[in-house]
């Protein structure tokens, strides 16, 4: 027997919020990000259900290879661009399209004698993170024109505000003002730009989270947006103590019964990539019932309190996140966002992909 615990995957899912970012993204093209193995999903299920995206947003060459090896023909954007010169030969040989982020890398493609490579010069507008200063970009965009080494040159920027009313707006003018008069495609939209600022859409959106049933802001829910969770976190109780007053569970001793209670033991924890700083007030579902996390979460388990569910036994079904909980609301529990929890979801739990 496996250890019961499984990430499922939904396909259709993860389809359905493509959909919702394309309808919300008007007539722009779609690069689905996929970075983080698809937000912790597996580069598997990120192919097939964005197989209606224009093309696919990455940053690590191996994901990038696997997804050429799975079958995916589009365009693939390598976010943080080539991290050495070498990446240039990769890029030619799988037609992958290039982030330049730092004159620096212009003697790279200088060199560069493989097929010419698309190029996605990105613009600093304010995030201070990668990108060429505002000052800079009409001489770049100009010499990287000129190299033969070079298809093409588009042009993006990121957003370090999105989810506010005005946020982006200062960085919004700036990469226009530089961009100006310059030719190629732009792309400046994430998620939260997506669903809030119809301005920054472009030609091309890049929308993360949402895809996968996420929200990208804070007070509104994904399901709100027409979002589908595309995880379900699930796994099984494997153990149940009854408890009498004055007993404590688990490392640190840092719940105490108040009463005789009983408790279920969960086959997963900070090793599966649960949060171990999840409070006790944490949700978790037990045989489609909510109940709540008592203790510290530790490496292989967690456990959590079974009277809201007399009847929860051990083999009982758990759900961490997913349909019946937002990972969301768990992540507002543990002071993170959606985004960490599923990029932690660890190596060890399997992914099961599914219509
Ligand atoms: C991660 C990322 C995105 C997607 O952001 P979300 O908030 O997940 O939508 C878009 N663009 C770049 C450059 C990114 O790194």
């Amino acid at each position: 027997m496996p250890r019961p615990i499984v990430a499922r995957i939904s396909i259709a899912a993860l389809a359905n919020n493509l959909g919702v970012a394309r309808s919300m993204g008007g007539s722009a093209r779609v690069w689905a990000v996929a970075k983080a193995s698809a937000y912790g999903h597996g580069m598997a299920a990120a192919v097939s259900g964005f197989s209606q995206a224009d093309g696919l947003a990455l940053l690590d060459y191996d994901s990038a290879r696997l997804a050429r090896e799975l079958g995916w023909t589009r365009p693939i954007l390598m976010l943080e661009g080539p991290f050495e010169p070498d990446d240039l030969v990769t890029a030619s040989a799988l037609d992958l399209s290039l982030v330049v982020h730092d004159r620096s890398q212009l003697v790279w493609f200088a060199d560069h004698r493989g097929s010419p490579l698309e190029v996605w010069l990105k613009v600093n507008s304010g995030m201070n993170r990668l990108g060429v200063s505002p000052a800079d970009v009409a001489e770049l965009h100009g010499r990287l024109s000129a190299l033969p080494g070079v298809a093409r040159v588009s042009l993006m920027t990121h957003f370090a505000d999105a989810d506010l009313p005005d946020g982006p707006k200062p960085a919004r003018l700036r990469f226009d003002a530089a961009t100006q008069g310059l030719s190629g495609d732009r792309s400046l939209a994430n998620s939260a730009a997506v669903g809030l600022h119809a301005e920054t859409h472009a030609d091309w959106v890049r929308p993360g989270i949402m895809l996968y049933g996420a929200s990208p802001f804070d007070d509104r829910s994904a399901a709100s947006l027409g979002l589908r969770p595309a995880m379900s976190f699930e796994t099984r109780l494997i153990a149940v103590q009854h408890l009498n007053r004055g007993d404590t569970v688990g490392y640190g001793s840092t719940f105490t019964a108040s009463g005789p209670m009983r408790i279920g033991v969960v086959a997963c924890g900070y090793g599966d990539g649960y949060p171990r700083r999840a409070p006790s007030t944490t949700p978790v579902i037990v045989d489609g019932v909510r109940t709540n996390l008592i203790g510290r979460v530790s490496m292989d388990m967690l456990t959590v309190d079974l009277a809201p569910v007399p009847s929860a036994a051990i083999g009982s079904s758990v759900q961490l996140w997913g349909p019946m909980l937002a990972v969301d609301e768990v992540a507002r529990h543990c002071g993170t966002i959606g985004y960490e929890l599923l990029c932690a979801v660890a190596a060890r739990v399997p992914r099961f992909v599914q219509d």
